[in-house]
């Protein structure tokens, strides 16, 4: 069953594959690294690294490209506020974001193209628009991209049927600041910007002046060039950067090539925390650190994360967390016993979680099936509870049991799930500090109070909690 997907361009559900004997270009829109990644970009990448993964399993090549946004206002600000140069800053913001991707079990893209390295690109994309005058050079020598010169503007996000006000916002309904996506106008958008002072050392030599490219831009400009002028056959990101984010990437390719500029849109929905938008000041907006900090694994935040389908708001909530890994420790069990059965130990489950199945999805195909449907992953989860929740394994075979792990492990694959990451092993407490909770145990038999503690106290502050009982005492990590 090939996998069927809607597309934001054409609103209706359709194949995604690629040209024959083509790999699938799938492009998305990156993270801005200026600080760690919050979960609502994670929900985002989360849901097209499992999209990623569906196609691997559907035996498609996909070649996924996804840039680093390293030079935009927010980058070129927060690095001067930290008096780092803009590199040194975006670098440690690009390993930061890497290993996040890491932990959460996401495949690596093939290329991760980043803005600072692509301004000569992105220069002779600015330079070919002014040439086939779509776009013109204003009197600072900013140059600006003629909306009206692109007839097709809007056919994304069917902007010509709405008010002209409601281009004051993004497609998630935010309010444009003018600065950070570049405005000058409620139409034309900048592609090159002249130097200002607040820019500080980050500028470029070009044609029209010093300065630095417009945000929009460098999409157009890295796909062009990771994909070798090949057109995207699918192209991500937020239901955010619908508008205007990704209009002017059409605008800009499809007016420098004169050739589509890619074939099937993907625009995930917005994440909500606790019934409401993330926001620092709301105290609400997190990371996987704030949430790893509060002792949840980041299997429990992927599994809450793709848990829901991708075009609806995902209410994120810690109680919806505590529910994902108890979920996962449902799927650990099952997977237990069918190891039971094999004769086989945990270690042996990481065998059967690849991107093959070696005689279909049996049991599993209602899940399969389901992802496959537009990545109702929702769907999926629902179907493999049903075969959880029958108890299959005490009446298999070896090797029936070995075959439903193969499909198991297909789905576990193209989810992203790992098992037996759930539960945080018991940390044996060193010697050391065995020693001394011995030594405050003997203190509190002897009625010596201040010395018992005092040596509660040392072993605080060593890392370690000494937890009481009527039989004796546990040592535990604080
Ligand atoms: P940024 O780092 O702001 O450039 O965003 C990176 C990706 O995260 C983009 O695809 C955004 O659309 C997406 N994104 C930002 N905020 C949210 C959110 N609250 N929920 C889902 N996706 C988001
Ligand atoms: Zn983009």
């Amino acid at each position: 069953m090939a996998v069927q997907l809607y597309d934001t361009l054409r609103r209706t559900v359709e194949p995604l594959q690629s040209e024959p004997g083509e790999p699938l270009r799938f492009y998305c829109c990156g993270p801005t690294v200026y600080g760690p990644a919050h979960i609502g970009n994670f929900r985002t990448f989360l849901i097209q690294d499992t999209l990623r993964r569906v196609l691997e399993v559907d035996g498609q090549t996909v070649e996924h490209v996804r840039n680093i946004t390293d030079l935009d206002d927010k980058t070129i600000r927060q690095s001067q506020a930290e008096g780092l140069p803009l590199a040194e800053f975006t670098a440690k913001w690009t390993q930061k974001f890497q290993a996040d991707c890491a932990a959460l079990n996401m495949r690596p893209p093939s290329n991760e193209p980043s803005a600072v390295a692509h301004i000569p690109q992105q220069i002779a994309l600015v330079q070919q628009l002014v040439d086939k005058e779509h776009a013109y050079v204003s009197e600072d020598g900013s140059v600006y991209f003629r909306v009206d010169s692109f007839e097709n503007y809007g056919s994304l996000s069917k902007l010509k049927q709405r008010d002209l006000k409601t281009q004051q916002q993004n497609s998630a309904g935010e309010r444009n600041d003018a600065d950070e996506y570049d405005r000058e106008s409620v139409s034309d958008f900048a592609l090159w910007k002249s130097r200002k002072p607040e820019d500080g050392d980050n500028y470029w030599p070009s044609p029209w002046s010093e300065g630095r490219p417009g945000w929009h831009l460098e999409c157009s400009a890295m796909a062009e060039s990771a994909f070798d002028g090949a057109m995207i056959d699918l192209h991500g990101g937020g239901i955010d950067l619908c508008f205007p984010h990704h209009e002017n990437e059409i605008a800009q390719s499809e007016c420098a090539h004169g050739r589509a500029f890619c074939r099937h849109w993907f625009h995930s929905a917005h994440l909500m925390v606790e019934g409401a938008k993330m926001s620092k000041s709301l105290g609400n907006l997190y990371t996987l650190e704030d949430l790893q900090t509060k002792g949840f694994p980041p299997a429990a935040l992927r599994y809450s994360l793709i848990a829901s389908s991708y075009r609806q708001q995902l209410n994120f909530t810690i109680d919806g967390l505590h529910a994902a890994r108890s979920a996962l420790l449902k799927m650990e069990r099952f997977a237990d016993s069918l190891l039971a059965v094999t004769g086989e130990d945990r270690n042996a489950l990481a065998t059967y979680i690849n991107a093959e199945t070696a005689s279909g999805f049996g049991r599993f195909a209602k899940a399969w099936e389901s992802l496959c449907n537009n990545l109702n992953t929702a769907a999926c989860l629902g179907a493999i509870f049903g075969v959880i929740g029958s108890n299959p394994a005490p009446s298999l075979k070896a090797e029936d049991a070995r075959a439903l792990l193969d499909a198991f492990g297909s789905i576990l694959y193209a989810l992203g799930l790992q098992l037996y990451s759930v539960e945080t092993p018991k940390q044996e407490a060193p010697d050391d500090i065995l020693n001394l909770a011995q030594q405050r145990w003997e203190a509190k038999q002897a009625r010596d109070w201040a010395k018992a503690d005092e040596i509660r106290d040392e072993l605080l502050s060593a890392g370690w909690v000494v937890k009481d009982s009527k039989e004796g005492f546990e040592v535990v990590p604080s």
